[in-house]
């Protein structure tokens, strides 16, 4: 039954295979000299059923090894129903390096999940009628066949899906162990409010022109109680990234991107008199407070600004219907607006004018702006509009010509200072950089603008009871706003009582479950759907018994996928999210992949979550002190995958496939006009016809040779190119490594055949390698060079893996080792030695291409048939059981290839030196390696530096090399000289046959530690 799935070429090595369950060909099985055909969608075919079948064997397998987990990890996917080729990158990557440590003998956890909440299955749900469940779980199921295919090994027992009760009852017991600790509160609060999706959108999800990042709905704003966290409390922790950057562990432009969210800035905190112009007592004088990080410019200050939520716009509205008109409107802004409110009979003095430092102060106006953030710094700016582009836009807007001041003048115009305007006009600009105090600044004038900021505000400090102005920071950072008003996420685990306020529901009624709503009661309301469910919204109150509602706001999915990675190494739990074992034993993530679009949201909620889980019952330990409880220890940021793209040269205009002439792949033509079309790579999408379908280019070139041309093509962090027409590059290697594997070796030598028991080959490193590889000193050239290959592409095929991760560069070393290997002289090199060479380099291609390593693995080491007796081939532990699966373990149950010492002792070798005279070539002879300079330096004649590197030369010479005089010869001429007269060659050439003449020089050509050539000059 199997059979007739497998493909032609499976069906054969069945036919040929004494045991019909087993459907590897026997090795060399009869000298015939055709190979089996590669077939490799028949062999992914074929190991996937064994994968699934040994599953549990594997697991066993891989518990035995060690107990501290290794922990890599994909950013798990939402779950839209389709896989594309941004995802086959991703898990790929995270599969190769899963499977490369497991090979090394870690407990790897290597799970995958469902990051199931969202706006898409409610919205599809919404078209469809149907719950976002149903959708959702469609998906996940044609997701996971998807994923299936592409021969990754994950830890399916681990799976969850966020919109899991059983998963989202964690979710909501960590947000109520943030309410305890007081970072879950509520607040009045301005919104993005996206009138076509109908929800609450948080600030990163409205563009810079006010558009939402999903509908593209123009966003209004509206007053909502919202729920927050308080993220701002772990700011100082969450910028303190040392243990990320060291050793690369992040990459730069993350770090830098998450430093720039938090966005600490340093300045001051000026104090402002607000007076009213008349003050009939109902009225107190009040101070408004700016954050600047421009103290320098305050000379310069023309207004005050307020946000729309500053306490006193709030109260002068109360009596200003034209202000609170103005109000009205100006949340609905743009955020770049210049709108200003100009509040009447009310002006700001500047703490500058208590100094007497001017002859005159200007009263200054106070606007009401939208441009001023009521969340950012005390929800007031000082006006520089000289220094400030931003001002400087507003006053022209509010003020028209009014000349503007300027007070800080460029670092090298010295010689200007003096007051200085500017008019509307050509050179109408602001001067935003730092500079050089002029003369408007009084006592500060010719000062640099850092020390004048500094003395600015410690000078301010010393008058009024430092009230004036101090030295303070600001950060960009704002707390989190969860809340959403919509269905399909985690409800907020909180009941509203009339007299008790926000009460938590008692844990042990957690989970707060979702009421089911068909897709229909969703359609065509607006606010938040839960609202219309009131059996489920009427409740009791915890705390008092009375009446009571239940929140109708769900959780933004950022939130689950804050945790979920703690959720994996323990994903049965039914009592906690996480044990602390688990924690300590798997966390942090020691290798985590996904998009550079995760580079900042997703990172900082899921650090901030860890630490704070960290000050909590749940993880007391918070881990390893060395990572200050950082959720991710190394993160790789893969790039983004490019389509090949077709366009019209003349219009410009995109191609369909069925639009281009493919005749010549190298010269794509306009099939309609016949000219030469356009090719370029883009983000792949609909309306460029570029997207492909993971799932098509595995079923035509198979899984292995997909994942290899995928690493192959490009650096994993940058953008991909994705070209089948270069896949072929990858089918010729594999195709090189099959015919290796599966043609009769001719040179069957006539050794002894050492038998391995099974639990022999289990227990070694090297497992089912009958034939141990031969003393070193018996290597001839060929096997040396050889091995020295295997040697260095272990080398550095591990440091790609394990440390730089140059994946690309992975699969171009081990076509190179497998060029070697095929260009290897039939004859020249030992079975044994062959056997072991190839041997690393299937374990080596294992993690990359790993069906068809296992394929050609269990042909390597599949039973010689009883023709073949006189092999010599190392032979493989033969199981009699007829185990429908095959008789070798598993590649997988190996090691990954390590580095022997045979570099030092094979490296060693003398290497054949071409000695010339006077430029013409007379002989060769062997001489010893050299090594690196030092060992070269330290060498003279007759005085071994006590290794091999440099042999004393035979004594016999000492003398001879006294009768050829060179005077002042290096210890490296002194060292060639002294073998090469050693030899018959030798005095022939330079005592018997030089005559009367003198020797002049010795040139000595060096490469790679040998002597190449030397040149001997009479
Ligand atoms: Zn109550």
């Amino acid at each position: 039954m199997r059979s007739a799935r497998l493909g032609f070429a499976a069906r054969t090595w069945l036919a040929a295979a004494p045991n019909s369950a087993r459907i590897a060909a026997p090795r060399r099985a009869a000298s015939t000299s055709s190979t089996p055909k590669l077939d490799l969608q028949a062999i992914d075919a074929k190991w996937n059923e064994i994968w699934t079948s040994r599953g549990a064997e594997l697991k066993h397998h891989d518990q035995q090894r060690s107990d501290k987990a290794y922990y890599v990890l994909p950013m798990f996917p939402y779950p839209s129903g389709v896989l594309h080729l941004g995802h086959l990158r991703v898990y790929t990557i995270s599969d190769v390096l899963a499977r490369f440590k497991r090979m090394r003998g870690y407990n790897v956890i290597h799970p995958m999940g469902w990051d199931a909440f969202g706006l898409p299955a409610e919205n599809a749900a919404i078209e469809r009628g149907i719950n976002p469940a149903e959708w959702t779980i469609q998906n996940i199921e044609k997701m996971k066949n998807q994923l299936k295919v592409m021969n990754g090994q994950w830890d399916w027992d681990r799976e969850f899906m966020t919109c899991d009760p059983s998963f989202y009852k964690h979710t909501q017991r960590i947000f109520q162990l943030l309410h305890e600790h007081g970072l879950a509160y509520q607040a009045q609060a301005i919104v993005n409010y996206d009138p076509v999706d109908r929800t609450v959108l948080a600030n990163e999800q409205v563009d810079a022109n006010g558009y939402s990042w999903r509908s593209g709905a123009k966003v209004e704003k509206l007053r909502l109680k919202q729920w927050f966290l308080r993220i701002t409390a772990f700011k100082e922790s969450l910028l303190d990234m040392d243990v990320l950057s060291k050793d690369s562990r992040w990459p730069e432009h993350v770090l830098s991107m998450q430093k720039n969210w938090l966005g600490k800035s340093e300045g001051a905190k000026i104090r402002f008199q607000v007076r009213f112009d008349s003050n009939n007592g109902t009225t107190a004088d009040s101070v408004i407070e700016a954050f600047t990080t421009r103290p320098d410019t305050l000379f310069g200050v023309q207004y005050l600004a307020l946000s729309t939520t500053h306490p006193i716009v709030t109260e002068m509205a109360k009596s200003l219907p034209v202000l609170q008109a103005f109000l009205d409107v100006a949340d609905s802004l743009p955020p770049d607006s210049k709108a200003g409110y100009l509040l009447p009979g009310v002006h700001g003095v500047t703490p500058l004018s208590r100094l007497g430092l001017r002859g005159t102060i200007k009263p200054l106006p106070i606007y009401v702006a939208p441009y001023v953030l009521g969340d950012y710094g005390e929800g007031a700016v000082m006006g520089v509009p000289g220094h400030d582009s931003r001002d400087h836009a507003f006053w022209r807007e509010n003020q028209g010509a009014e000349p503007i001041a300027l007070v800080v003048s460029p670092s090298d115009s010295a010689g200007l200072i003096q007051d200085v305007t500017l008019v509307p006009g050509a050179h109408d600009q602001p001067f935003v950089h730092r500079g050089i105090l002029n003369a408007s600044c009084g006592r500060f004038v010719g000062m640099e603008s850092a020390a004048a900021a500094r003395e600015i505000v410690s000078w301010l400090g010393q008058v009024e009871n430092g009230n004036a102005a101090e030295h303070a920071e600001s950060w960009r950072l704002r707390d989190w706003l969860i809340s959403r008003q919509r269905y399909w996420g985690t409800p907020i685990p909180m009941v509203h009582c009339q007299s008790c306020g926000a009460v938590p529901v008692p844990a042990e009624e957690l989970p707060v479950e979702l009421p089911k709503i068909h897709g229909s009661s969703l359609r065509g309301k607006g606010g938040n759907p839960l609202e219309d469910v009131p059996e489920w919204v009427n409740t009791t109150c915890p705390k008092c018994g009375g009446d009571a509602k239940r929140d109708t706001d769900t959780m933004d999915t950022f939130v689950d996928s804050s945790w979920y990675y703690m959720r994996f190494p323990d994903a049965k739990n039914p009592d906690a999210p996480f044990s602390s074992s688990s924690a300590d034993n798997s966390l942090p993530v020691d290798i985590y992949i996904g998009g550079v679009e995760h580079a900042i949201l997703h990172l900082l909620y899921a650090r901030f979550i860890s630490k704070f889980l960290a000050t909590t019952s749940l993880w007391p330990s918070g881990g390893n002190p060395e990572f200050k409880a950082e959720p991710f220890k190394q993160l790789i940021t893969q790039g983004m995958v490019h389509g090949k793209t077709y366009s019209d040269p003349i219009t410009g205009r995109f191609l369909k496939p069925e639009e281009v002439d493919l005749t010549d792949p190298n010269k794509p033509k306009v099939k309609l006009s016949g000219e030469t079309a356009k090719v370029s790579f883009e983000k792949m999408s609909k309306s460029k016809y570029n997207g492909v379908d993971p799932g098509d280019c595995i079923a035509k070139y198979g899984a292995d040779a997909t994942r290899a041309h995928m690493l192959f093509q490009a650096p994993v962090s940058d953008v991909l190119e994705w070209d089948e027409d270069r896949i072929v590059g990858i089918h010729r290697w594999l195709a090189r490594v099959w015919r290796i594997v599966t043609e009769p070796t001719p040179h069957v030598g006539k050794k002894k055949q050492a038998h391995r028991t099974e639990t022999e080959t289990q227990a070694a490193d090297l497992p089912a390698s009958s034939a141990p590889l031969p003393d070193l000193s018996t290597f001839n050239d060929a096997e040396s060079s050889l091995w020295l290959e295997v040697q260095k592409t272990i080398s550095q095929v591990t440091q790609s893996l394990e440390t730089t991760y140059a994946l690309n560069t992975v699969v171009s070393d081990l076509m190179k080792l497998t060029n070697v290997l095929s260009s290897t002289k039939p004859g020249a090199i030992r079975p044994e030695i062959h056997y072991h060479s190839l041997s690393a380099l299937l374990r080596m291609m294992a993690p990359i291409t790993p069906a068809f390593a296992e394929e050609c693995w269990q042909i390597l080491h599949s039973t010689p048939s009883t023709s073949t007796a006189t092999s010599t081939l190392p032979s493989p532990p033969s199981s009699t059981e007829s185990s429908p699966t095959s008789s070798t373990a598993s590649i997988f149950s190996a090691r990954f290839p390590t580095p022997d010492d045979s570099v030092q002792i094979l490296g060693r070798r003398p290497r054949p030196c071409a000695v010339q005279v006077n430029g013409r070539f007379r002989f060769t002879l062997p001489l010893p390696f050299i090594g690196d300079d030092s060992a070269l330096s330290s060498s003279s004649v007759g005085d071994g530096d006590g290794t091999d590197a440099v042999a004393s030369p035979p004594s016999t010479s000492q003398a001879i090399v006294q009768d050829v005089v060179f005077p002042n010869a290096s210890p490296l001429q002194q060292f060639v000289l002294g073998h090469v007269i050693g030899t018959q060659d030798g005095k022939r050439w330079l005592v018997e046959r030089r005559g009367d003449n003198a020797l002049r020089d010795i040139v000595v050509v060096v490469k790679d530690g040998a002597v190449k050539t030397v040149n001997f000059l009479f």
